[in-house]
């Protein structure tokens, strides 16, 4: 079922999950342990990221350095499909215009089809961690708006082939990101949210934002995008501290802000402990505040979360 169908067909506030796949070598179970105890909180999708290709160098014994090309977590694909099938859940993969030609987001396209997938996450994808922007691959796309574009051609039956005349449609709900505080790289947040319009008209289904720990900077961000005419769902992200680094991590990480109380408060645990305790009463306290003023959805960010989620879902859902 498509994520846009479950929003409109909710009778209260559902629950998802973002799993970001394990690092290259580590084992799969490793995410069927973050997903288990989740699962009696009946999430209506989870999301699974993507991550591209990066250069890594290696030094040599012989003192040379060799640059290698790969992915750090790789996986979404074959992580989708086994999802859906172990815990007869939605999954919504993210497709990323880095790392990504057009005729290559076209094939993963139609193999998410091919694998009764419904819903995509259409987003530019991280800059590369030597990049300070980010930079579209040759033949690839620069923005997100794009590869909407793309997605909601194929989902008419467009593939990049002019010549290919009655092609089967792909029937993808497309969902992008959004950014209470503003995108790192954006003039300003109204400039932003123009774009964020774009999306929207080139045929995304609804906006999932990036985290933030003032629900009030998502309350003033919804009310802006809609005096801006957008009307699709606006879905929270919330991701609870865990640790006590987090404080300084995320905000350099995701340029977002810290309450202030959120900030002293974790600054003053002893042990990351009593942080987890204190970003698990934080969520707690968004998550209700958020659920009362009628978010169609909680998404919570499940990567170095602990088992916060778990305490915050037992509590609200
Ligand atoms: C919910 C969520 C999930 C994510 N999952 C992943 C993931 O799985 N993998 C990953 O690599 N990254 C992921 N990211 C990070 C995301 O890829 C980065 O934040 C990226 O820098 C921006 O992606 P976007 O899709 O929002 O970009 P876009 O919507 O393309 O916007 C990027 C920037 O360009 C500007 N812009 C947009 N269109 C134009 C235009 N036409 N002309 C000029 N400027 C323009 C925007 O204002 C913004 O500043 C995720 C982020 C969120 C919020």
């Amino acid at each position: 079922m498509k994520v846009i169908d479950k929003i409109k067909q909710r009778t209260k506030t559902l629950f998802s999950i973002e799993i970001v796949p394990p690092l290259r070598g580590n084992k799969i179970e490793t995410i069927y342990k973050r997903i288990d105890p989740l699962m009696e909180f009946d999430p209506a999708f989870i999301n699974i990221t993507y991550h591209k290709d990066e250069a890594v160098y290696r030094k040599k014994v012989d003192g040379t350095t060799v640059k290698r090309i790969i992915s750090k977590r790789p996986g979404t694909v074959a992580l989708t499909s086994t999802i859906m099938n172990r815990y007869k859940v939605e999954v919504v993969p993210h497709l990323t215009c880095g790392g990504f030609t057009r005729d290559q987001i076209e094939n993963a396209l139609i193999d998410f089809n091919f694998l009764g997938i419904q819903n995509i996450l259409a987003l530019q994808g991280d800059a590369g961690h030597d990049q300070t922007n980010f930079i579209a691959e040759e033949n690839g796309h620069t923005n997100a708006i794009e590869l909407v574009e793309q997605i909601f051609n194929l989902n008419n039956g467009k593939y990049l082939d002019d010549d290919m005349k009655q092609a089967t449609p792909s029937d993808f709900s497309i969902g992008v990101a959004g950014y209470p505080e503003k995108h790192y790289a954006a003039a300003s947040l109204e400039s932003d949210i123009q774009y964020l319009k774009a999306k929207v008209l080139a045929g995304a289904d609804y906006i999932v934002t990036q985290m933030f720990f003032d629900n009030q900077k998502y309350y003033d961000f919804v009310d802006k995008c809609r005096a801006e005419g957008i009307t699709v769902p606006i879905i929270p992200g919330l991701k609870p501290i865990a640790l006590i680094n987090q404080i300084d991590v995320l905000p350099k990480l995701f340029h977002l802000s810290i309450p202030e109380d959120l900030d002293k408060a974790v600054r003053a645990c002893k042990s990351n402990d009593e942080a987890l305790e204190v970003g698990t009463q934080w969520g707690i306290q968004q998550s209700l505040d958020l659920i009362k003023n009628g978010a169609p959805v909680l998404h919570f960010y499940t990567l170095g979360a602990g088992n916060s989620i778990q305490r915050i879902a037992k509590e609200i859902f």
